[in-house]
Formats: structure tokens, C-alpha cells, sequence
């Protein structure tokens, strides 16, 4: 079997700016290169490529980007992505007013006079406007490099399960096909880019009601569809109601899709989420401060002889007034960069500890989610038609109907409670589970095999500044979350400005010579 150069395992957003950094590379090279041309291939389970799960169409045309465009993209793609939402604009706003319905209109009302502006940077942008963008930039430069003898490129719909190193430095890939045949691709150069870790499944077997594991497989518009279905045709309205566990990004955009829809806003009585936090992501505040008081971390300073858990406490601590009133941004911002001075003086492994463990616990604490968002959780909760419990989940069981499932769970004081009502769907909306007990076929077997190991965070790959986690294994996206060396050193990567810094960096790591 003939090794493959290049191959990526995922190809979301992460696998195409890192495919269009090659390209880009590999045209200021060509002259180098000469007759050797690589063989590109992309591995991904779903139909569709370069969007992955945010931008394309397993989430909603509803959903939007966490942040305003100024945070969503790397300041150096910005124009380039505005130019073309201009250029598109006559086909996208009536598109997008079919797709999304009332929910999209609302949109166009309120954003199409900023944009009229060209105050793009203020919007909270549909995803899948970005996953257009870059879909159609990735196939263009790749058409044209095939075109010019720079690489040749092969795609495999398939599921990647295993890997095995060969003595000759090389990996085997097992993969799945859609008819669940099995194949496998030797790769010299093989980069997992397959995204965050899945969630752990919170309903086995007939738990009564409607189980929805993953709101965006096979896609959020058939969910919400089913949801509507479902609770529009109930003989009995005032029992309409939807259980969600988690509080993160997805529990809230689920929020967004219910207020938007005047018929299920209409039919469901009642939204329970719960989760450890007890609350959503917060609104940002836009309140321009004259000072930063960090009253915790300066004592540390002035004391000295800490050591990082001491530190996290002082940064939490400093954290509380800067989320008072909703989170504002450079507040945090200068908690964060005072953190990591003080960490200078602490050795690597209290520095990784920060980036694995503390790090995420602050991150935690400063989840947003732009006005459309948090419009949509206040006028619910107004309603009357949202409650969150502070506690966590422990199981649901089947209700006395057999129609109907019942939720245990533990309050804030670790009590044991049964909710006193009976819900008709549960949603999962929780986060990654740990890599080592990961749903993943391939990522368990990769850690379990101690093929790559997991890094102190548990929800990230080893990797080094090199991206690799194994011989000839490299890794992108959200799996890289939690490492600490000189390039790659985030508490999290489930972020496309963070994943558009580091895609030049491994473009070259894969076209080195080995
Ligand atoms: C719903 C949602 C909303 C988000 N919103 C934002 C946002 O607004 N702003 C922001 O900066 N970040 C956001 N993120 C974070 C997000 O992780 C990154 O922006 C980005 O999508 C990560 O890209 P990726 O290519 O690494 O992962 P993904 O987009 O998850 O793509 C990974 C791809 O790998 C495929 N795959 C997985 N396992 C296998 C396998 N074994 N074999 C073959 N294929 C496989 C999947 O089908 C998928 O297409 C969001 C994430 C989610 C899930």
C-alpha cells in the first residue's frame, strides 16, 4: 500500500484554514518542491466538508457566533470575510430570510442597519455565513492548486476508528465506511482534527420521553422540527416539557431556537435546565471601566512565595467584581494578564497545571452569549417558562406513564431530589467527557492504547509545539486545549481566531521534509 502524505482526520474549520495555509506555503515553495508533489487526503464522517459541526448544516441557520465578529475572527482574515459577506449580500439576506423564518427576520431587522454601516465588527453573525465562506475559499484554492501540479487531493467519507504504527515510522488508519465496511489508509503525516471530545450518553434504552443525545447530529433544524412536532400535537399543553442538562453555549442557543419559534413558545409549558453552575453564559458588558481593581493578586504580589493554586484562588477571587454586571471583557482581560506575570516565577509544572486545570475553572466563569441570546433566555424566564436548577444531573427514569421521563438529581448541598414534575424530552447539552472514557471509538482507543496520552486537563492531547502527540500523529483543533509549551499554550482551542494563529504553524510542521 502506497503511504499518503498529508492526512487529516475532521475536516471542520480547524483541517480548512490549516489546508489553506498549506496551500498558500506551498506556492511560495513550488520552485522547491519540483516533481515531489504531496498527496493530500481528507477524512470525515459527514457529507460535508470544511464547515464541521458549528457552520454547517447539522447546526441551525439560527445559530450564531458566540462572540461579535471583532472576537469571532483573526484581525488578518477580517476584511477578507466582510468583502465577501458584501459581495454576497444580495443572495444571503433573501436566503437566509427563507431558511431561518421569524427567527431570521427578527435577525435581518435588528443587524441589517448596523451592517448597512459596515459595523460588521459590533454583529453576533449567523455560523453558517462563516462556514460558506471559508467551504467556498477552501474548494477554490484547492481546485486551482491540483490545477498547477502543487498537490493531488483525495477525500474518504468515513468514520476513523483506530490507528497503528507501523516499525517504519508510518500509521495505519482503520476507517469506517457508511456501509460500515472497513478499510484502511497508510498516512506518513497524519493530523487528527476531529473537533471537541463527544458527551457522555445520560439515557440508555426506553427512558419514556425523547431522548436527545446530541443536539447537533444528525442536525439542530430536525431536532428542533421533532421538538415542535412533538409538543404541538400533546393532548395535554400544560405537560409539555423539555429537560436540558448543561448550561454552556449549546444549552442556551437551544433557548434562542425555542423563543424564536412562535409555536413552540406557544406549546411548551416548561424549560428545566440543569447544571453544577446554575446559570448561563453571561451578557458582555460593554461598561468602560477607569480601573482594575485586583485587590487578591496584589497582596500575592506583595507577599511572593505562592504557588498556583494560591494563585487561581487570587485570580477567581479578583474575577467576581469584573462579572458583576455581566462580563466585562477587558476587565478580565487584565486579571488574565496579570495572572500569567505572576505565574513567571513558578516552575513548568505549576505553569501547566494553570493552563490544564485553574485556567479552565476561570473560563468557566466568564461563558458569554451575545444579546440575540440572552434576549431570548430573559423573555423565557420573564414568561414564567424557564426555571435552572444549580445541581447535577444523576439519572432520569421511566415516569409512571411509561410516556413521560422522571429526572434525580442532586441539589447545591449534594442532597438527592427527584424533580416534582414529569418531562416529555431530555437534551444533552453537557461538556467533553474525559478522553481515557471517551464515546470516540477512535480517541479511546488512541489513549487507552497509549498511543497519545491525555494531558492533565483530561479533555486534551499531549501534544508538543510541534503539534505532534506520537511519531508521525500530529493534533489539531479543541484537542490541543490544555497543553502549555512555546507556541501552543490554551485552556481551550474551541476558538476559530486561536485555531487561524496556530494553522500557518502546522501547515509548516507538514511540509517539512522528514
Ligand atoms: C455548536 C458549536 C458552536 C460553536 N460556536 C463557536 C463560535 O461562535 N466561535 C468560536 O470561535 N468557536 C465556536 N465553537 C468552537 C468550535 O470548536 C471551533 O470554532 C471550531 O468549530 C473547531 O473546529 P474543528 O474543525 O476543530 O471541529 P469541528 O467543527 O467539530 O469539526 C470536526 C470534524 O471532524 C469530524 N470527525 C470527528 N470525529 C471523526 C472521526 N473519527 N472520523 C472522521 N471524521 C470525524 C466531525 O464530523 C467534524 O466535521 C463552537 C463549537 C460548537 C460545537
Amino acid at each position: 500500500m502506497q503511504p499518503k502524505d498529508i492526512v487529516f482526520v475532521g475536516a471542520g474549520v480547524a483541517t480548512a484554514l490549516t489546508v489553506i495555509e498549506l496551500i498558500e506555503q506551498l506556492r511560495r515553495e513550488s520552485v522547491a518542491q519540483g516533481a515531489n508533489i504531496p498527496t493530500l487526503v481528507v477524512v470525515e464522517k459527514n457529507a460535508e466538508l470544511w464547515k464541521g459541526i458549528p457552520y454547517g448544516h447539522r447546526s441551525s441557520p439560527n445559530a450564531l457566533v458566540i462572540t461579535p465578529i471583532a472576537d469571532f475572527i483573526y484581525e488578518r482574515d477580517r476584511q477578507e470575510f466582510y468583502a465577501y459577506l458584501q459581495n454576497e449580500q444580495d443572495t444571503w439576506v433573501p436566503d437566509h430570510r427563507a431558511r431561518g423564518g421569524a427567527i431570521a427576520d427578527k435577525w435581518l431587522t435588528d443587524n441589517l442597519p448596523k451592517i448597512d454601516q459596515g459595523e460588521w465588527d459590533k454583529v453576533y453573525t449567523p455560523r453558517y455565513l462563516f462556514g460558506n465562506y471559508i467551504a467556498a475559499k477552501t474548494e477554490t484554492m484547492l481546485k486551482s492548486a491540483v490545477a498547477d501540479g502543487l498537490l493531488k487531493f483525495e477525500t474518504y467519507q468515513a468514520a476513523a476508528t483506530d490507528i497503528t504504527p507501523l516499525p517504519d515510522g508510518t500509521n495505519l488508519l482503520t476507517l469506517e465506511l457508511p456501509n460500515k465496511a472497513e478499510t484502511d489508509l497508510l498516512c506518513r503525516k497524519l493530523v487528527l482534527s476531529v473537533g471537541s471530545a463527544p458527551v457522555k450518553t445520560l439515557a440508555h434504552g426506553d427512558v419514556g420521553g425523547l431522548y436527545i443525545h446530541d443536539i447537533y447530529e444528525p442536525s439542530a433544524t430536525g431536532h428542533m422540527k421533532a421538538l415542535e412536532h412533538l409538543f404541538c400535537n400533546s393532548g395535554d399543553p400544560a405537560h409539555n416539557r423539555l429537560l436540558i442538562v448543561g448550561s454552556n453555549a449549546s444549552s442556551i442557543e437551544l433557548l434562542y431556537h425555542i423563543a424564536g419559534n412562535p409555536l413552540l413558545r406557544q406549546a411548551l409549558a416548561k424549560t428545566v435546565i440543569i447544571s453544577p453552575s446554575g446559570a448561563l453564559p453571561l451578557h458582555t458588558s460593554t461598561q468602560k471601566l477607569t480601573e482594575y481593581p485586583m485587590p487578591a493578586l496584589q497582596a500575592l504580589r506583595e507577599r511572593g512565595g505562592y504557588e498556583i493554586v494560591e494563585l487561581s484562588k487570587a485570580a477567581l477571587a479578583d474575577m467576581q467584581p469584573a462579572l458583576a454586571n455581566g462580563a466585562n471583557m477587558d476587565f478580565v482581560g487584565a486579571i488574565v494578564s496579570t495572572t500569567l506575570q505572576l505565574m513567571d516565577v513558578l516552575d513548568d509544572q505549576q505553569k501547566r497545571e494553570f493552563y490544564a486545570i485553574h485556567a479552565i475553572k476561570m473560563r468557566d466563569m466568564f461563558r458569554r452569549a451575545g444579546p440575540e441570546y440572552k434576549g431570548a433566555a430573559l423573555m423565557l424566564t420573564e414568561a414564567g417558562r424557564l426555571e435552572i436548577i444549580k445541581g447535577r444531573f444523576v439519572a432520569v427514569a421511566k415516569g409512571d406513564n411509561g410516556l413521560t421521563l422522571t429526572l434525580t438529581y442532586t441539589d447545591a448541598d449534594g442532597l438527592e431530589k427527584t424533580y416534582p414534575e414529569p418531562f416529555q424530552v431530555l437534551v444533552n447539552c453537557t461538556g467533553s467527557q474525559n478522553l481515557d472514557v471517551s464515546e470516540s471509538p477512535l480517541i479511546n482507543h488512541i489513549v487507552n492504547k497509549g498511543l497519545c496520552a491525555m494531558n492533565l486537563s483530561g479533555k486534551g492531547i499531549d501534544a508538543g509545539e510541534d503539534f505532534l502527540a506520537a511519531p508521525g500523529i500530529y493534533i489539531m483543533g479543541p484537542l490541543l486545549g490544555g497543553n502549555m509549551n512555546k507556541l501552543i499554550h490554551f485552556w481551550q482551542l474551541e476558538n476559530v481566531s486561536r485555531l487561524s494563529y496556530l494553522a500557518p504553524y502546522l501547515a509548516k510542521e507538514l511540509l517539512k521534509a522528514e
